[in-house]
């Protein structure tokens, strides 16, 4: 995968697929622009080096056009953020857009219409991603939210530019921690996984055992552990049709000589609302009734110790209802543990979901090495998979 940086783009036409699907109000204005902030880097150097760019993204969920999903919704805020001029035309392809991208100049910024106004986008037309190619003389992807699909914008495309296609700075960030953490970590290197079930994270657990040196099961996911290995679990959730799934996953950290810590005892409520009674309770020996919900304190201490004694920490998914702030104990205790730690040297990465959104409510951000910015990218990526965005990058 050739990175932007091997190539000066002065005087190059760069079409670049970004990741702009940002939130919006009822007043069309953006809520949140870190995609935007994100894609920053990539923008500049390119404009930086003389050449012009082509920005397309998609934006929602438009059954084909639709205003309400128009990308001129965000032109104030791209410039705000780039500190650029931008010109926006009202389409991706067609002949207003040839035009457009004819009659940019070097250093100028152009935004298409919504990929997605397009049908053709998202089942990986041909003839769709041919006419956005003929935009351009280099082709950038930088959206590594979408880089999971197999879209006409982010694989497809990229034929048409057998040496003149880059990986974006924010690619390369995302492809590059994950690497650090699956490839090249420093040893020992510690997987945490959290969430509510194990079913959507077994073909990750499946993959990672093989890189990891411990594992740390907890949140809901936990109890399907706790119930296999005969304990009692009260009303906590479980998948009963897993349970031989867990004891397999064990079994085989056993023969790999991988460590799995399940929590020691859990914070359960009587009821899953801010308005539960709790309790403490050995996570093996829950009473009918009550219903685990969150990492208790030995919990807590234990978790602590291992993440400290890791020098590469992957966290996916939290380790209890962290919405509920009576629950939320375990998953900030474990924030902190990795903010310590990756002070103290560590590396870690924070990806997919709700951890993502843990760290982000709970001002972790900026405490952990890195914080993915692609939910399902990563998820797929940390499942072991090469994400056809990206392998087209590198066919
Ligand atoms: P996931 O999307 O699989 O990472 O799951 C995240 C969700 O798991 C969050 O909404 C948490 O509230 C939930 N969760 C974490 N721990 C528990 C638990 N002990 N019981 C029920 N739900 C949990």
């Amino acid at each position: 995968m050739k990175s932007i940086d091997q190539y000066s783009f002065k005087g190059k036409k760069v079409i670049i697929r970004v990741d702009f699907n940002v939130p919006l109000n009822s007043q069309k204005q953006v809520t949140d622009n870190s995609r935007i902030e994100a894609a920053k880097s990539t923008i500049l150097k390119i404009i930086n080096d003389g050449g012009s760019c082509i920005l397309m993204s998609h934006l929602g969920r438009p059954k084909g056009e639709d205003q309400n999903f128009s990308l001129k919704h965000l032109v104030d805020e791209i410039e705000k953020t780039l500190g650029l001029n931008v010109k926006f035309v009202s389409q991706s392809v067609g002949e207003i857009a040839s035009k457009a991208a004819n009659e940019i100049k070097p250093k100028e910024v152009l935004l298409l219409e919504n990929l997605r106004f397009h049908l053709e986008e998202s089942i990986g037309d041909e003839n769709f991603a041919k006419k956005l190619a003929s935009l351009a003389d280099c082709y950038v992807n930088d959206a590594f939210g979408t880089a999971h699909r197999a879209h006409a914008s982010t694989a497809v495309i990229a034929k048409h530019f057998p040496n003149k296609k880059f990986a974006g700075h924010l690619l390369l960030k995302e492809v590059s921690s994950i690497q650090k953490v699956m490839d090249s970590g420093e040893k020992p290197v510690l997987g945490i996984l959290g969430g509510a079930k194990v079913s959507s994270k077994i073909t990750i657990i499946d993959n990672i055992i093989d890189k990891v040196d411990s594992l740390i099961i907890g949140g809901g996911m936990a109890f399907t552990f706790v119930k296999a290995l005969g304990g009692s679990i009260g009303n906590s959730i479980c998948e009963n049709d897993k349970i031989d799934l867990a004891l397999s996953i064990l079994e085989k950290a056993k023969e790999k000589n991988v460590s799995i810590h399940l929590p020691l005892d859990v914070v359960c409520g009587d009821d899953f609302s801010e308005k539960a009674n709790t309790i403490e309770s050995e996570i093996n020996n829950i009473p009918e009734g009550w219903e685990g919900m969150d990492a208790g304190p030995k919990s807590r201490k234990l978790f602590d110790k291992i993440i400290n004694e890791s020098k590469t920490i992957l966290w996916n998914g939290p380790v209890g209802v962290f919405e509920l702030s009576k629950f939320s104990k375990g998953t900030i205790a474990i924030g902190e543990s990795i903010s310590r730690s990756t002070k103290n040297g560590a590396f870690s990465l924070v990806g997919g979901g709700d951890s993502v959104a843990a760290v982000k409510k709970f001002n972790f951000e900026n405490k952990v090495s890195y914080v993915s910015t692609g939910g399902g990218a990563m998820l797929e990526s940390l499942e072991g998979k090469i994400l056809p965005g990206i392998q087209a990058l590198m066919d």
